[in-house]
C-alpha cells in the first residue's frame, strides 16, 4: 500500500455531519485553490486538488459516504491498481460542480455563442422616487451609460483604411479549446476566444477611437415611466437599452430597479395602506367628525360614539392603484388611537373630575386598589377550580 491516506472529512476541512451544501462549498474553496489550470506544473497542487476531488467524490454521494463512515479507505480497497490510488470515478458527474466552478475561470463571462448575431446583456440601474410617487406614478429620468457604434470605424474597431484578419489566437474559429490533464483523464474546456471575442476575426490595426471595441460610451438621459401602483424592488424594462448586441444581435434592455422611499405617513402592503389618526378622548366618546390624512388629500370621517383606541377603520378604495387596472384600487386602513391629555389647565381638570364622578367612579386610591384586589382573587379562584 501507498502512503497512508487521509480521512476525507479531514482533507475537506469539514465536519463529519456536514451536509451537502457545506461540502460542495469546501470543495469549490479547495478546487479553486488547486486545480492544475492555476499551478502548472505544481505536483504538490495537483496532489491536493486529486485528494480533495476524490474526498468529494465520495462523501457527496449518500451510499459511498455511508460506506466512508462504516468502513474507512478499505471500503473502496481492491479496485485498480495504479497511481491514482485505485478509487473508481466512473459514474461520477462533475459536470455540474466543475460547470459553476470553471465557468468563469477563461474570460468568458457570459457569452456562449460565437459567430452568430448575440443579444447584448442587460443594464440594470436604479431609480429612487417618492412614496407618493410611487403610488401614483411619475415621469423620471435617469443617466446612463450607454455604449454607441463607433462613428469612426462604423463599429468595425479597425482603423480606417485597415481590416480584419483571422484571429491567430484560435484560427477563425471563435472558440479555443483547453486541455487539461486531470485525475479524470483529459479534460476539455471549450471557451469563447478572448482574443476576438468569438467573432472569429481581429483588426490589423485597431480603430484610435474606440481602440477597436466598435464602441463608444456615451452617457445618455433616459425617460422613465413608472406606472401607478408599482412597488419598492421592483423593476422596469426599456427594451434595447442595455449593451449592444454582437454581429449584429439586437441590443439588450435596460432594467431600472425602483426603490421607494419611506413615507412619514402611511405603510404599504401591496395595494392597501395603513396610517393612524390621532382622535381626542371626547372624540372617541361622544363621536363626530375627524379630519384623516389619505393620499387623495384630507378626508372627513364620523365616528361613532364610544369608538375605543385602536380602532381599525377601513378607506375603501383609498389604497393604491393596481398597476394593471389603475381604477381598483387597495384600500386604506385607518387605526384611531385615542389621546390622553397631558397638559389640562384648572378648568379641564375640574371638569375631568366631575365626569368622573358622574360616571360612577371615585378617585380614592383605596377605592379602586379594593376592586383590583378582588378581581384578582376572583381569577385566581376560577384557576384552581379548573
Ligand atoms: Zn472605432
Ligand atoms: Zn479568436
Amino acid at each position: 500500500m501507498a502512503e497512508q491516506k487521509r480521512d476525507y472529512y479531514e482533507v475537506l476541512g469539514v465536519d463529519r455531519n456536514a451536509d451537502d451544501a457545506t461540502l460542495k462549498k469546501a470543495y469549490r474553496q479547495l478546487a479553486k485553490k488547486y486545480h492544475p489550470d492555476m499551478h502548472p506544473g505544481d505536483k504538490e497542487a495537483e496532489a491536493k486538488f486529486k485528494e480533495a476531488s476524490e474526498a468529494y467524490a465520495v462523501l457527496s454521494d449518500a451510499d459511498k459516504r455511508r460506506q466512508y463512515d462504516q468502513f474507512g479507505h478499505a471500503a473502496f480497497e481492491g479496485g485498480a491498481g495504479g497511481g491514482a490510488g485505485g478509487f473508481d470515478f466512473s459514474g461520477m458527474d462533475f459536470s455540474d460542480i466543475f460547470g459553476d466552478i470553471f465557468g468563469d475561470f477563461f474570460g468568458g463571462g457570459g457569452r456562449r455563442s460565437s459567430n452568430g448575431p448575440s443579444r447584448g446583456n442587460n443594464i440594470r440601474e436604479s431609480v429612487r422616487i417618492k412614496f407618493e410617487e410611487a403610488v401614483f406614478g411619475c415621469e423620471k429620468e435617469i443617466e446612463v451609460l450607454l455604449k454607441e457604434e463607433c462613428q469612426t470605424c462604423k463599429g468595425s474597431g479597425a482603423k480606417p483604411g485597415t481590416s480584419k484578419k483571422t484571429c491567430p489566437k484560435c484560427g477563425g474559429k471563435g472558440k479555443i479549446v483547453m486541455t487539461t490533464q486531470s485525475l479524470f483523464g483529459m479534460m476539455q474546456n471549450v471557451t469563447t476566444c478572448p482574443e476576438c471575442h468569438g467573432t472569429g476575426q481581429v483588426v490589423e490595426e485597431k480603430c484610435p477611437d474606440c481602440h477597436g471595441t466598435g464602441y463608444i460610451a456615451k452617457k445618455k438621459r433616459i425617460q422613465v415611466s413608472i406606472p401607478a401602483g408599482i412597488d419598492n424592488g421592483q423593476c422596469i424594462r426599456i427594451r434595447d437599452k442595455g449593451e449592444p448586441g454582437l454581429n449584429g444581435g439586437p441590443r439588450g434592455d435596460l432594467l431600472v430597479e425602483v426603490i421607494v422611499a419611506p413615507s412619514k405617513t402611511f405603510e404599504r402592503n401591496g395595494y392597501d395602506v395603513y396610517s393612524i389618526a390621532p382622535i381626542s378622548f371626547a372624540q372617541a366618546a361622544l363621536g363626530g367628525e375627524v379630519i384623516i390624512k389619505t393620499m387623495d388629500g384630507h378626508v372627513s370621517y364620523e365616528v361613532a360614539p364610544g369608538t375605543q383606541t385602536n380602532t381599525r377603520i377601513r378607506l375603501k378604495g383609498k389604497g393604491v392603484p393596481s398597476l394593471r387596472n389603475a381604477n381598483a384600487r387597495g384600500d386604506h386602513y385607518v387605526t384611531l388611537v385615542v389621546q390622553v391629555p397631558t397638559s389640562l389647565n384648572a378648568q379641564a381638570k375640574e371638569a375631568l373630575r366631575t365626569f368622573d364622578e358622574n360616571c360612577g367612579n371615585t378617585l380614592q386610591e383605596g377605592g379602586t386598589q379594593v376592586k383590583q384586589e378582588k378581581k384578582k382573587k376572583g381569577f385566581r379562584d376560577k384557576f384552581k377550580d379548573i
